[in-house]
């Protein structure tokens, strides 16, 4: 187990960046001098829940996050600091809806089947003008902007920075390219276990930005940041692995497309529970704009609209690109990072033990000839919609965590009303001379 004030002494760490991650997938943090890191490492440092979004009140208890020695980040652009990810506890219990909290409780349900998940995420990003409105290079207008080498290499400070960090780090990064939008970028590392990846995942989203941030540009995960381009997705490649990591579950080259029947229920329950994990893998009234979206300029939107599966195919919500793994299409870039990875769990966990069946494989364009599919069912077309199908989905809440369940679903809600209440220049146009 890592002694922080050890980590401190060696590596000359000032300061520790205690940090939890909210419902909304805010990330919070007190900052703690190294001279204080041994008291708060034991106790956790002090947050009023309230100030956050957890869905507490004023008179709540003080919330502790109590950090998680094993995540400890030096941060690689200011080595005087390091973060660490930390655990909500309150009065000696784990606040259960607390997203890390979350993710770990199914960890530990996976363990139980003797069952260890495995994924990879793919967090597309803009890079934009400091104020968010415009893409912040000028000359980045092509048609088809992907892999445009041109422009990947206009922006290789702000990418090789953050990709030589990775690999100081040794995440294992082994590519990076311009995606399919003008000014946006993917940064791709190797998958490990949720936990990890999940840490990891937050970790990169601060990263990305304080490095933007440097460099005067401003970096988005935000779904769809600009009308009319791909927005940004945080597709999720998942494979299960036994206890010691050593053999991949999901393989079985005897079986269709090499997805054992443990892969395939496991997919089973990602496509039965799907439309009720929108409200989390796309949480955000912006994420609508994304999946479900008319043609974007380039041609295609890369995000699906129905839930479907198939092969190597990249229309589906669901594709299997090669053996023993599959690819969740379906989140953006709203995601929060634990809880992502949480119901990724708990709707695969779900599947493999009511052996559910993933439905027909469909083995067509989707944007094509989508409509010839009539059995299955449409992604959620907005926010509300969303959050309404996980209020139904009772198996889905009680996986992940009733308490869980009830404070997300109101807190989404209360962001809904807080949309629909706000007045549009939309409305006035479309109603003002009715
Ligand atoms: P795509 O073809 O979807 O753009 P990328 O190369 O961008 O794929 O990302 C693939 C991600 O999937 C990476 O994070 C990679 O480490 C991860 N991955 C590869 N194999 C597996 C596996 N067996 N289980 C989980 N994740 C995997
Ligand atoms: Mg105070
Ligand atoms: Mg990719
Ligand atoms: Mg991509
Ligand atoms: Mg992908």
């Amino acid at each position: 187990m890592t002694d922080l004030a050890a980590f401190a002494r060696e590596k000359g760490v000032k300061y520790f960046m205690i940090s939890f991650t909210d419902l909304f997938g805010g990330q919070r943090a007190k900052l703690v001098p190294a001279q204080a890191i041994t008291d708060m490492a034991r106790d956790g440092a002090g947050f009023a829940g309230f100030a956050t979004w957890l869905d507490m009140t004023p008179a709540h208890p003080d919330m502790l996050a109590v950090p998680d020695p094993e995540t400890v980040i030096q941060l690689p652009w200011k080595p005087e600091v390091a973060w660490v990810a930390a655990n909500c506890v309150m009065e000696d219990e784990e606040v259960p809806q607390a997203p890390r909290n979350v993710l770990r409780a199914l960890v530990a349900e996976a363990e139980k089947e003797g069952l260890r998940v495995k994924t990879g995420i793919e967090a597309e990003f803009f890079l934009l003008t400091p104020e968010g409105t415009k893409i912040s290079d000028e000359a980045d207008t092509a048609e088809k902007p992907c892999y445009d080498q041109q422009a990947v290499m206009r922006r290789y400070d702000v990418i090789a920075e953050i990709c030589d960090y990775m690999l100081e780090l040794g995440w294992g990064p082994y590519q990076n390219d311009h995606e399919d939008a003008n000014g946006q970028f993917e940064m791709n590392w190797e998958f490990d276990d949720a936990l990890v990846t999940a840490d990891r995942h937050s970790f990169f989203k601060f990263m990305v930005k304080s490095v933007a941030e440097k460099h005067g540009l401003r970096a988005t995960f935000m779904p769809k940041p600009i009308e009319g381009l791909t927005g940004n997705g945080c597709h999720a490649h998942i494979s299960v692995w036994d206890l010691a990591g050593e053999t991949n579950a999901f393989a079985d080259p005897s079986k269709e497309l090499g997805l054992s029947d443990k892969g395939r229920t496991f997919l089973g329950g990602i496509m039965k529970h799907a439309t009720a994990m929108a409200a989390i893998t796309n949480p955000t009234v912006n994420s609508y704009k994304r999946i479900n979206a008319p043609r974007t300029l380039s041609g295609a939107t890369w995000a699906p609209n129905t839930v479907t599966w198939t092969g190597n195919n990249r229309t589906h919500m669901v594709r299997v690109p090669g053996p023993g793994r599959f690819e969740l299409r379906l989140p953006d870039g709203a995601a929060n990072p634990y809880l992502l990875q949480a119901v990724i769990i708990a709707a695969g966990l779900s599947g493999i033990r009511s052996k559910a069946s993933p439905g027909p494989r469909y083995d067509i364009d989707m944007y094509a000839e989508g409509h010839t599919v009539r059995d299955a069912p449409k992604l959620p077309l907005n926010m509300l919609d969303a959050i309404r199908a996980l209020d139904a989905d009772e198996e889905l809440k009680e996986m992940m965590g009733t308490d869980f369940a009830a404070s997300f679903i109101k807190k989404k809600r209360e962001e809904w009303d807080s949309f629909v209440s706000h007045f549009s220049n939309w409305e006035r146009e479309h109603t003002l001379d009715i």
